[in-house]
């Protein structure tokens, strides 16, 4: 697909919606510089296209991508990749079909991803023990969309998988995942984002008790916890943890559970659950933090509102924040 120069992609949505080639170029310059360095100009311009709801045509190409380049709603991907970690074959059933379901997680010298496999004939590859950790992979013909962990490909009918092939060398793994990198102000629900901000606040810390197999709430009920998933259960305490995140475009409510939570608190759950007073001194330190979020986007109906749900916090240092703010510039 990235055969389209950005000419092309330009003329086409010029084209179909009949915008202007300045409103165009301008979308597209306020796309990359959102996204700061993880996407070319072609690949803000395959987004544009997609929010506008223009279809470009689709083309084979040979053209190879790395895992940085991965951009929701492409089609047609072809990348060289090191198998990290092959998971089990699984069974799926939904309202339309059932089937098996094979993934892995693959990486290369930018990054690394979810490969979903939905085609027969290549999870049998996997079954038979042809793709193990550490070979190395050209995948062709791939789709990418975006899940609770970020940008994954998937691979259905159409796709293709060769097997160590020669003249393929994956250098050092970047262990990282490809996230949007985003502010505060341009938000939607549902999607996952990094967000690069400051704690302005933070409200005391609140426990629910949890099912220990899913983390999910445990009632009592005559006596015993019940899970609804996994029955009576020996629950144990969880916190969550609520702060507000600023990032100088406007602020966001995060929400944290378990781990993530005593992340936030310094790794002083126990500590604030047996003297709730410790949280006032605690607190202190956790205003002022600059970190990284990565989360969801959910819409709390009640208060009608974005919230974020955090999956992953990271402490931010300063020099690193000057970096990225150099890279977006
Ligand atoms: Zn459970």
């Amino acid at each position: 697909m990235f055969k389209l120069t950005y000419t092309d992609i330009l003329n086409e949505i010029k084209n179909k919606t009949g915008l202007s080639e300045e409103d165009i170029n301008s979308r597209v310059n306020k796309k990359l510089a959102l996204l700061s360095d993880l996407i070319s100009k072609e690949g803000a311009a395959h987004i544009i296209a997609n929010e506008l709801g223009v279809k470009l045509f689709p083309e084979y190409s040979d053209k190879k991508l790395k895992i940085k380049g991965l951009v929701p709603g492409l089609n047609f991907i072809n990348i060289d990749a090191k198998v990290l970690s092959v998971f089990e074959v699984r069974l799926f059933k939904n309202e339309k079909r059932e089937g098996k379901i094979a993934s892995m997680i693959i990486g290369d010298e930018t990054g690394i991803s979810r490969l979903v496999i939905w085609d027969t004939k290549l999870i049998e590859l996997i079954e038979s023990g042809k793709i193990k950790d550490n070979d190395t992979i050209s995948i062709k013909n791939a789709y990418c969309k975006e899940n609770n962990n970020g940008l994954e490909l998937h691979l259905g009918s159409k796709g293709g998988i060769i097997v160590n092939p020669e003249n393929v060398v994956i250098n050092e793994i970047k262990h990282s995942r490809i996230v949007n990198q985003k502010q505060i102000k341009d938000l939607k629900e549902n999607e996952i984002a990094d967000i690069n901000g400051t704690i302005v606040q933070v409200f005391e810390p609140r426990f629910y008790t949890a099912c220990p197999e899913c983390n999910k709430k445990a009632e009592m009920t005559n006596g015993v916890f019940l899970c609804n998933e996994h029955g009576s259960v020996l629950a144990r305490e969880t916190p969550i943890v609520n702060f507000f995140l600023d990032d100088g475009t406007d602020n966001i409510r995060v929400v944290c559970f378990r781990e993530i939570a005593n992340k936030v608190l310094n790794n002083n759950f126990a500590k604030i659950r047996e003297n709730p007073s410790e949280f006032d001194i605690i607190k202190n330190d956790i205003l002022g933090r600059q970190v990284k979020v990565t989360g969801r986007v959910n819409k709390n109906a009640m208060f009608d509102r974005l919230e974020l749900t955090a999956q992953n916090i990271e402490e931010l240092d300063p020099k690193q924040l000057i970096e990225e703010l150099n890279k977006e510039n």
